[in-house]
């Protein structure tokens, strides 16, 4: 199930953790990133996302304490942590600011009645920092396995997502939606998942096993402006219901408004609410259709569809930016690249293209020095296959 670079990292992990404990951890818990392949800021209009969980993960090696006394180290910042679980506060010092996703999951399930054991542990990931593949909400499904096993209790992976995004919402303080925490606890290996974000629902849909590549590309552009831009979108989605609402009462979300309906209303809206809603009630759509392209195995389709979600991201939500614009652009111009999109919230982060197997070595070759050309700044790429969910490995 594990790559064989993630089985180095347990390994690796185990070592860290018995050299500075001095004994073998007795659990090892993994949570991966993800990429969406399409159904981007549909999650918090209630609608349809599709992403697949990534080879990248956040692992957690830890032993049990007697006492409340959380003891961490992050081999990525070369930090270490301490705190009570009858204390649980945000964390003030810079230099243990990482330690606050794990504080806010302690701080989630001991509001759930969960009643908490100390711990010893370290933490190591290699889902990049920032990059939009969901880090957080990888450090947060990894540090809700550490906390319920270790208190001897196993959540069911939904109410695991569902207290993942609590914690990153109220202790975090960031308004997320469901989709990153749901799909680094219930992805399937092979599988991109068709997620319903309001029955909290999903249908596996399977990658194709040969001829084609999912490639991310980091601009490496940090996100700024992200929150408050994010915010406001979230309104302008709100005001949209609150006016088609008017001609269609029984909608409750964006996601009950079909693109026929939207086409009848939409002058109603003012603008920029009207672009904004254009975006996510044909995103919508093209979530189902590239769910439905994907399990035919028609690519073509797919990849079509990628490129319309980009333009209309780019367009209507007014999300993307010069770098992510300028990396989608160099992608497309390799021959047997079917269609490439900014992925995550935007403003920055990664790209994804589904790319012909034959094309691969061209699109790395190339797509990196075009996109120098165009923004002077390196862009990484990741290759990943759908990866498992969250689990524990010892
Ligand atoms: P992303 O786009 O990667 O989700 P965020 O800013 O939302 O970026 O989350 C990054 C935060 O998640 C980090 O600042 C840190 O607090 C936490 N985190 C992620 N991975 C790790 C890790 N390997 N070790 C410690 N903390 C981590
Ligand atoms: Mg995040």
């Amino acid at each position: 199930m594990l790559t064989d670079a993630e089985m180095n990292r347990v390994e690796d992990i185990k070592a860290r953790f018995k050299t500075i404990y001095g004994s073998d951890p007795a659990m090892v818990l993994r949570a991966p990133g993800r990429v969406n392949l399409i159904g981007e800021h549909t999650d918090y209009n209630d609608g349809f996302v599709l992403p697949a969980a990534i080879e990248r993960s956040v692992l957690i090696a830890a032993s049990h304490r007697s006492d409340r006394i959380v003891n961490g180290f992050a081999a990525n910042y070369n930090r270490s942590t301490n705190f009570s679980l009858d204390k649980l506060e945000h964390a003030t010092e810079t230099s243990d600011r990482w330690s606050n996703y794990m504080r806010a999951m302690a701080w989630t399930l001991t509001g759930e009645g969960m009643r908490l054991q100390g711990v010893n542990l370290v933490v190591a990931g290699d889902v990049p920092l920032g990059s939009g593949l969901s880090s957080s909400a990888a450090m947060l499904v990894a540090c809700g396995l550490l906390f319920s096993e270790a208190a001897g209790s196993r959540l069911d992976p939904v109410r695991l997502a569902l207290l993942a995004q609590k914690a990153e919402r109220e202790f975090v303080g960031v308004n997320v939606g469901i989709m990153d925490q749901y799909i680094s606890a219930l992805g399937k290996q092979h599988n991109a998942l068709l997620i319903d974000t309001r029955s909290l629902t999903y249908k596996a849909v399977p990658l194709p096993s040969q001829g084609v590549s999912i490639v991310i590309a980091d601009t490496n552009k940090r996100r700024g402006l992200v929150e408050s831009e994010y915010n406001t979108r979230r309104s302008e989605c709100e005001q949209a219901v609150s006016i088609l609402k008017r001609f269609l009462p029984s909608i409750t979300a964006l996601r009950d408004v079909s693109v026929e309906e939207f086409k009848q209303y939409e002058q109603e809206l003012p603008e920029p609410v009207r672009s904004r809603a254009r975006h996510v009630i044909t995103e919508d759509a093209r979530t189902l259709q590239m769910a439905d392209a994907l399990s035919k195995g028609d690519i073509e389709l797919c990849g079509k569809l990628m490129n319309e979600s980009h333009e209309s991201l780019r367009q209507d939500y007014a999300v993307s930016c010069k770098e992510l614009d300028s990396l989608v652009e160099a992608a497309r111009s390799i021959p047997g690249v079917y269609g490439a999109r900014m992925t995550g919230a935007g403003f920055g982060g990664c790209t994804v293209s589904l790319v012909a197997d034959e094309a691969v070595p061209d699109f790395e070759e190339r797509v990196p020095k075009l996109y120098k050309n165009a923004t002077g700044l390196d862009a990484s790429l990741l290759f990943t296959g759908a990866a498992e969910g969250a689990g524990r490995l010892l």
